[in-house]
């Protein structure tokens, strides 16, 4: 057992002075129960806590350290723009080189804007829509995370098309009333939903491959169908591919299935840990944006320099050879941890997608929200445990997709790999 004290008073002390001790829920453990550890350094494929413990990361930030912790290139190109200057609310250089090396990757986006979260990216992608459009219904999928945004955070009413209820206390109907929710991977949904509000459609928003519910690729076609009807209905697609864009490829998404949106939203990598996201899409949709045209959107620490230094360092980085090692490192833990859990008998799927992978408690196939749930909690908490106790830091929930980066090297990997029969075993045990 490693020692917490350190993270146990540092929880103790947060919780009287931040809502349930974290700033952002999933870090309270809550999903699996103990302690949750207050990380103080990272390097490479590794991070350091309070009380001293080390853990190989498999979290990597929830996406954005695709090189790693602490890469040299990034903390030289931080230090570097910290020298001349935090923020000053102007046009910089950097932004227009981020800019580029977004447009020049991805082939749908002639032009973007840059924001500090991938909240902001979906909210403002949506209201852009709806502006464009002049309508007010947004489709989205039941278990595809978009970020906070009140309109986004809507759960599916009964029924296979609804007008969706509102998903917090604090989101009103109004706001959830414009959002149907459709179960995921759902042809039939989805034609259905336009059948009956096709002209009142302003977008379609999907992960472009959904991984905030575990990994739950798209069924082959799912996504040229989403193309297709919003084409003929006049609607606006938007692949949300803040946690895919260029962690899963250079193109992100794009580059694994090239189905053209008319606007995508991006964070996490392109940020390179630092605050940044972007939305982006066909140059006549992007003009209908302030200052341009009518559509409001802005932001103080919008194209940051701090972080679009570190951002576009990150992406100049993601040679091919770091795409094959992220690949090669995915791959390699997702086939030990389907090895582990069969050898101990524990029902489980690995799902992937790309380098994307998450391992489901479960041994119904998941193709949506509803037979993600299907998974057993209490297996995955003893394996979580199991797991954090022999130095691996797994997502501490089970319906999160497992990062991993260009820096797990063999040492890290054969760590993760050498825990996983033991992780295994607690599995099965809170099974039995
Ligand atoms: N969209 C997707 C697909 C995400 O995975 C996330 C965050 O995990 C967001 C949007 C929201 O991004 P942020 O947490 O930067 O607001």
């Amino acid at each position: 057992m490693s020692r917490t004290e350190v993270s146990e008073s540092l929880f103790e002390r947060a919780r009287g002075l931040v809502p349930g001790g974290v700033n952002s829920p999933v870090r309270a453990f809550g999903a699996v129960g103990g302690t949750p550890r207050f990380m103080e350094s990272g390097d490479g494929a590794f991070l350091v806590d309070v009380d001293g413990n080390r853990y190989v990361d498999l979290v990597c930030s929830w996406g954005p350290m695709i090189l790693g912790h602490r890469h040299p290139a990034v903390v030289e190109a931080i230090t570097s723009a910290l020298s001349r200057g935090t923020s000053f609310g102007t046009a910089t250089a950097g932004e227009v080189e981020l800019a580029g090396e977004i447009v020049s990757r991805v082939g749908p986006v002639e032009r973007v804007r840059l924001v500090s979260s991938g909240t902001e990216a979906t909210m403002s992608a949506v209201r852009l829509a709806r502006g464009v459009t002049g309508r007010s219904r947004v489709v989205k999928f039941a278990g595809c995370y978009h970020g906070h945004v009140d309109a986004l955070l809507a759960a599916a009413g009964s029924g296979v098309v609804t007008f969706a209820l509102p998903d917090s206390p604090g989101v009103t109907g109004a706001s959830a009333a414009d959002t149907i929710v459709l179960p995921y991977n759902s042809a039939e949904a989805v034609a259905e939903a336009f059948a009956t509000h096709g002209d009142q459609i302003a977008c379609v928003i999907t992960e472009a491959c959904p991984a905030n519910m575990g990994v739950v690729p798209p069924r082959p076609g799912f996504n040229a169908l989403l193309r297709e009807l919003c084409t003929t209905h006049g609607a606006l697609l938007i692949m949300d591919e803040v946690l895919t864009g260029f962690r899963v490829s250079a193109a992100g998404w794009y580059g694994l299935e090239p189905v053209e949106a008319d606007l995508m939203t991006f964070g996490k990598v392109m940020g390179g840990g630092l605050p940044a996201a972007a939305f982006g899409g066909r140059a006549d949709v992007m003009s209908h944006l302030a200052p341009e045209g009518p559509v409001y959107q802005a932001g103080t620490l919008s194209g940051n320099p701090l972080a679009v230094a570190a951002g576009l360092a990150t992406l100049r980085a993601c040679t091919p050879d770091v795409y094959t090692r992220v690949d090669a490192a995915a791959s390699v833990v997702g086939q030990a941890a389907t090895e582990a859990l069969s050898a101990a008998g524990v029902p489980h799927r690995l799902q992937t997608a790309g380098n994307l992978f998450s391992v489901f408690f479960t041994d119904t196939p998941v193709t949506d929200f509803a037979t993600a749930q299907t998974q057993n909690p209490a297996a995955y908490r003893a394996f979580f445990h199991s797991m954090l106790d022999q130095g691996v830091y797994l997502p501490p929930s089970a319906y999160e997709a497992w990062f991993l980066s260009a820096a797990h090297t063999e040492e890290a990997l054969s760590q993760v790999t050498d825990a996983l029969p033991a992780a295994a075993k607690a599995a099965a045990a809170a099974l039995s």
